[in-house]
């Protein structure tokens, strides 16, 4: 494995909304002389040589993505830091490799190194006709990286795109590595273990907790995931009255009843809804996807004059806007979003053209919070009325929805969770504004979960009562995992401890 040293003892988050200090940054790179399997076997060694160096020199180590999170989870406080990017083999799997039993279909089956970005394996599947299940609305993060947060779109009844991975290659220590997948759904033979040279851990417990584990359970090398034939997507956005329609739709995800939506009462495959709090009698902006069978000869989804795609959410276009007086807000919400939102009609693409990686950035901030679906209503009332009196909010309000996933933190729990997210201009007044409104929920007894990628306000008692008795289930599989005070010293960072699962138990 090349591994180069940076030297930088600082590092900035992709919305440049922190700046850490750390000891160094290292990028790391497979071996170009070596073939993949070759490379990939030498880069585990390389691996665990660095989780050495960092126990010799008592200092912590974290693995980053494409560093798109708002919170600090990427970040090694005075640690290293590794760059995992370059480490991107995908690997083709054959029937050798997966067990009888297996109950997926292994030609869509794929081994992802770490560092490969959604946009990266779009790409190596395209050429196999084959697709993700979803992905978020951009598709810049790594696979490790939007794994490990949780990370989701609005495909409501596919999940989020821990939900179909089905095995981990991970790193626990200097001297061992293991595939972990679930003893309920057995995937990879024996055939495979022996060829990365690695130990077999099948526990649905260890597994669902290792999926979304933001970099605390050591160092992801492979992703195993689960993909599907090549499709399109069918895309509307349209502005339409907030009305009992638009709302009913939001608490049921039941669409046998819905009214002027493109596609009539089809289920779409991906429903989304944006309000603009400034502008909310001239409704909501909907966008609904529908699922259609692949056909070469489609015209490519366009982008409007804001260079703006289908697919693309808040956080692609707020950063544009900057920090003004309060009297002007709401003229300034309004006139980025009459640029940005600008409704279309039938437009189609597959995922990663609707999905795609964005190219505008700057400073914003970003929070989600899953909510049951069944609460979104009071929900946004009490956001509405805080805004009035608390306000402005230099932002807007956006709900996705997505199915309960398996993983243990998950923020993703609900049998269908709304994300609501709130994005907004860069500015302790938008601080101020999230501080308050958790705080409303939570005096109106609405139970809700943090993304743990966008900006939150987690401590112990609030994991504990968000996830319950899954928090505890969490940490004891991290102290089984990293079975030594060493590696559990060394996957610890800052905001680990400030949540309280550092937990040695
Ligand atoms: C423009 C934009 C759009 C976004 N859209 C969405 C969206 O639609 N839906 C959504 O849910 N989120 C969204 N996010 C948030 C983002 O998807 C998540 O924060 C995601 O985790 C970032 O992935 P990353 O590759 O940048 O990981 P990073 O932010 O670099 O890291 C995230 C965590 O993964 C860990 N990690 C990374 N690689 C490894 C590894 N190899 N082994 C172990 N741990 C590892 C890191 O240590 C860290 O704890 C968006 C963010 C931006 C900036």
């Amino acid at each position: 494995m090349k591994i180069i040293k940076t030297g930088f003892s600082t590092w900035e988050n992709r919305h440049e909304t922190f700046t850490q200090q750390i000891k160094d940054l290292y990028t790391l790179g497979n071996d170009p002389m070596l073939g993949p399997l070759e490379a990939y076997i030498d880069t585990t060694k390389g691996l665990q040589q660095i989780i050495a160096e960092a126990i010799a020199a008592k200092v912590p180590l974290r693995a980053l993505g494409s560093g798109w999170s708002w919170t600090k989870i990427a970040a090694a406080e005075a640690g290293i830091m590794i760059d995992t990017k370059p480490l991107n083999i995908m690997f083709d799997l054959s029937k050798k490799n997966v067990r009888r039993n297996y109950k997926g279909d292994v030609s869509k089956l794929f081994l992802a190194q770490c560092g490969n970005g959604v946009w990266e394996i779009s790409r190596f599947l395209r050429t196999r006709n084959l697709s993700l299940k979803a992905s978020g609305a951009s598709n810049g993060q790594t696979i490790a990286g939007v794994t490990a947060t949780g990370a989701h779109g609005s495909a409501f009844d596919t999940g989020a795109v821990q939900d179909f991975v089905v095995g981990l290659h991970i790193i626990v220590g200097p001297t061992r590595h293991i595939w972990l997948e679930r003893k309920s759904n057995p995937v990879a033979a024996p055939a495979f273990i022996k060829s990365l040279q690695t130990e077999l851990v099948q526990d649905d417990d260890l597994f669902n907790a290792a999926l979304v584990c933001f970099g605390s359970f050591g160092i992801v090398h492979g992703v195993m995931i689960e993909t599907e034939d090549i499709y399109l997507l069918e895309t509307y956005m349209s502005r339409m009255p907030y009305d009992d329609n638009i709302k009913n739709l939001m608490h049921t995800l039941d669409f046998t009843k819905a009214k002027n939506l493109p596609c009539g009462t089809e289920r779409p495959y991906h429903f989304a809804v944006q309000i603009n709090p400034y502008d909310l009698d001239n409704g909501a902006y909907v966008t609904t996807m529908y699922k259609r069978p692949f056909k070469a000869g489609y015209t490519p989804p366009v982008r409007n004059a804001d260079g703006l795609g289908p697919g693309d959410d808040a956080p692609c276009f707020i950063g544009k806007m900057a920090a003004v007086l309060p009297s002007l807000v709401p003229p300034l919400v309004n006139k980025l979003l009459a640029g940005a939102l600008t409704p279309y009609t039938k437009q189609f693409g597959i995922l990663s053209e609707i999905f795609d990686n964005t190219t505008l950035h700057g400073k914003l901030l970003s929070a989600a919070i899953g909510i049951p679906i069944e609460q979104i209503g009071k929900a946004t009332e009490l956001l509405l009325a805080l805004n009035k009196t608390d306000g402005p909010f230099a932002g807007l309000f956006a709900y996705r929805f997505i199915k309960k996933s398996n993983a243990k933190l998950a923020f993703t729990r609900f049998p269908f969770t709304c994300v609501l997210e709130l994005d907004a201009t860069f500015s302790n007044e938008t601080y101020a504004f999230y501080t308050k409104a958790w705080k409303l929920l939570e005096d109106n007894n609405i139970p809700f979960t943090f993304h743990w990628g966008k900006i939150n306000e987690l401590d112990f008692g609030r994991i504990t009562r968000m996830y319950g008795d899954d928090a505890n289930a969490w940490i004891a599989a991290r102290n089984k995992l990293l079975d030594s005070d060493d590696t559990r010293k060394v996957f610890t960072n800052a905001t680990i401890q400030k949540w309280g699962l550092d937990k040695v138990i």
